[in-house]
């Protein structure tokens, strides 16, 4: 899911509608009403201290600021983390409601995860990536929040802090990871235009006067050089040790806790994964001797079952719409998920809140296919868009290759995932939810986790009539979670080298070469992300299991989804406490 952050309109009314009520006994100051007291408190030092994230989340306080990495500033961070940890302490857990509790958990994952990170992962000596601070630039540039003129001018004041970063980043890289480095060096040379360029350009349509503009525009080219500058060292770095780009296993199973926050463990999560491809690939192999005769008639079936299965994804992949008709198709869809969701009494959907799709908007082209916006944290009336990219500046071959990867099939379940009753609906039940911190800290394999998780839903209760065709192609597109976690353990934790990892994916993911070697590119980048998919949607089915199980022959799924959406994008073992703890403390299911 990709989050764009629209106009903060809200941010005070959010902030004074939360629940105050008046006048706190000292009795009562370890309750409720002082935990969400707190949270506000929280929240103001956080964004101080997180300038950057700030922005990002909607908060525009402290736009103009730019935090310098310097070991001072990481000191005051873990000294932040402590303090809050100091202060949640205070706090009586069974006090809390079911909802408070939950943002206690985040506050404190995060507080520890912030703490662990600078001391023990200490990516900011090994990942010159971390230094990307023009993203933020980017978005007071084009997010209409503010008037341009204003947004300009916090961009001019956040430019001063610009030579002092980035001499402190150079004090702290220390035998960098090879591939973070040519990425970092990349992302300068390819956003310093953001400062460079556009920053300028904005300023024309503004009536900020001359003199003003003059004075900004010599900033922005003098930020220009020092970013420039900072690539330049990048290259010309002399790194005779630098660190694996593999996190390692004591490093991975932490990262795991903390940025997961799964009830299992990195290595039961990949024993999992390993133990679903199997399980997937038997039926995919069932699937596609059914299909067999319909596409190929009497010619001999492949032995080899792997191969069986790609000669049928190959043929079914050749059914997809012309580019031209790639976001019409996607249109028409939306309504088509509505109804079924609804006919088939899912779950409910809130007719007030409409999906709008939009073509992509020209800042964030680049990525074909489709993406949610959602309205940030500060903002949640805003309107959530579903981006649809253009395949208007693809050669034929690409967007044939494209519109075989998105075909008939994939296409349908590509909108159940992002929009209906993926992540669009579950945005839409989580904005019911008061809680900032759960917006703000949201567990990303609880999101990721539930748009998988409706993927096999919507076809379990029919969708796509029951077709072979359909549910071989969502096999296909489920594979790449699964795989997603096999390759990032294997990795990260183990030593797979990148013959295996493309061999693993082409073969048995059914990927094309061109997808393998752009994920081997991302893993190499990135880690324990990639595992929020398939974890996320085995601990929705394993608490749906376990929910069944409790409330036999009253079991109804609607009930489930609905309850499930109920807590906001907190992590899926917090649900499951509230949920069951539910059921235990109150039978009548009130
Ligand atoms: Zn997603
Ligand atoms: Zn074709």
């Amino acid at each position: 899911m990709n989050k764009i952050f629209l106009p903060l309109l809200l941010a005070v009314v959010i902030f004074t509608g939360c629940k105050k009520d008046g006048a706190v006994n000292p009795q009562e100051a370890k309750d409720d009403a002082a935990f969400t007291a707190y949270e506000q408190t929280f929240l103001d030092g956080l964004w101080k201290q997180n300038p950057d994230w700030a922005t990002a989340e909607g908060y525009h306080k402290y736009d103009s600021l730019l935090l310098v990495p310097s070991s001072k500033n990481f000191d005051k961070q873990v000294d932040f983390d402590k303090k809050q940890l100091d202060s949640i302490n205070r706090y009586d857990i069974t006090l809390l409601s079911q909802s408070s509790k939950i943002d206690y958990y985040l506050i404190q994952n995060a507080m520890q995860y912030s703490q662990w990170s600078i001391k023990q992962l200490k990516q900011y000596q090994w990942a010159p990536t971390y230094y990307n601070c023009i993203g933020t630039f980017a978005v007071i540039l084009n997010e209409h929040y503010a008037p341009l003129a204003s947004r300009l001018r916090k961009f001019y004041q956040k430019m001063a802090f610009i030579p002092d970063y980035y001499k402190e980043a150079e004090k702290q890289i220390k035998d960098p990871v090879v591939e973070l480095t040519n990425l970092a060096i990349d992302q300068h040379l390819g956003g310093v235009g953001v400062i460079e360029q556009d920053f300028g350009d904005s300023l024309k349509k503004t009536n900020i006067p001359e003199a003003e503009q003059k004075l900004m525009l010599d900033r922005a080219h003098a930020s220009a050089e020092v970013i420039k500058g900072f690539a330049a060292w990048l290259k010309a770095i002399k790194n005779d040790h630098p660190r694996s780009f593999r996190l390692g296993k004591d490093l991975y199973e932490d990262k795991f806790k903390y940025e997961i926050q799964s009830q299992y463990t990195a290595q039961q999560i990949f024993n999992a994964a390993t133990e679903r491809k199997k399980y997937v690939h038997r039926e995919m192999a069932k699937l596609s001797k059914t299909l067999w005769p319909k596409y190929f008639g009497n010619q001999a079936m492949p032995t080899d079952s792997l191969d069986l299965i790609r000669q049928v994804i190959d043929t079914i992949s050749s059914q997809h719409v012309a580019a031209a008709n790639f976001q019409n198709a996607i249109e028409k869809q939306i309504p088509v998920l509505t109804a079924f969701v609804t006919q088939k009494g899912l779950l409910t959907m809130d007719p007030s809140k409409p999906l709008v799709v939009r073509k992509e908007p020209a800042y964030m082209a680049g990525v074909a296919g489709a993406s949610m916006s959602s309205p940030g944290p500060y903002d949640k009336s805003g309107n959530a868009y579903y981006n649809v990219g253009s395949l208007a500046n693809y050669t034929p071959e690409k967007a044939e290759s494209y519109l075989r990867e998105y075909n008939n099939y994939t296409l349908q379940i590509l909108s159940i995932h992002e929009a209906i009753p993926g992540h669009y609906v579950q945005l839409t039940y989580a904005n019911q939810s008061p809680s900032l911190i759960k917006s703000i800290f949201g567990n990303n394999t609880m999101i990721e986790g539930w748009a998988v998780y409706g993927e096999q839903m919507m076809l379990d209760n029919g969708y796509g009539g029951d077709s072979p065709e359909m549910r071989l192609m969502w096999y296909k597109w489920h594979l790449r979670s699964v795989c997603n976690t096999i390759l990032d353990y294997s990795v990260h934790a183990g030593g797979m080298n990148q013959d295996q990892a493309i061999k693993m994916l082409t073969h048995e993911a059914f990927q094309q070469q061109t997808e393998a070697e752009n994920k081997w590119k991302r893993v190499t980048v990135t880690s324990v992300q990639l595992d929020c998919y398939f974890t996320g949607y085995k601990e929705i089915m394993d608490l749906r299991e376990a929910w069944k199980k409790d409330q036999g022959d009253k079991y109804n799924l609607k009930d489930f989804n609905e309850k499930f959406l109920s807590y906001g994008s907190a992590p899926v073992k917090y649900i499951k406490e509230a949920m069951m703890a539910k059921q235990t403390t109150n039978p009548t299911g009130n």
